[in-house]
């Protein structure tokens, strides 16, 4: 649905309210369900109007798109920058093992062993 479309469903049901607000100060049983069932008209038309933006809304954006490249990025900057702190040779996944809670590094180089503070993001 295009926003000439939406604007046009908004406008017809604000006339629809004005009319059924109109019915219902009429003194008349007749006119007061007139009144009531353009009301009803119009909260739907309005409700058709909130949920197609709401589905336009729920599509992926450029946006959202741009985000997951950046959280890529980030997680595989930091798998790159996981070095041993005793001499510096680059670490890989395999040199890491979980005991206790704990992310315990070995390095294959030097053999120090090393525990990381915070969990790996993978
Ligand atoms: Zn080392």
């Amino acid at each position: 649905m295009n926003r000439l479309m939406e604007g046009l469903v908004i406008f017809v049901a604000i006339v629809l309210l004005l009319l059924g607000a109109i019915f219902l100060m009429a003194a008349s049983t007749q006119d007061l369900i007139t009144g009531a069932v353009l009301m009803v008209i119009a909260a739907m038309l309005l409700l058709f109007v909130y949920r197609s933006q709401k589905v336009e809304a729920a599509k992926p954006t450029l946006v959202t798109q741009n985000f997951n490249v950046k959280m890529e990025g980030t997680g595989q900057t930091e798998q790159n920058e996981l070095k041993c702190r005793s001499c510096g040779a680059p670490l890989s996944e395999k040199d890491l093992m979980v005991a206790q809670g704990a992310v315990i590094v070995s390095c294959p180089y030097c053999k120090t062993v090393t525990t990381l503070e915070e969990s790996p993001k993978w």
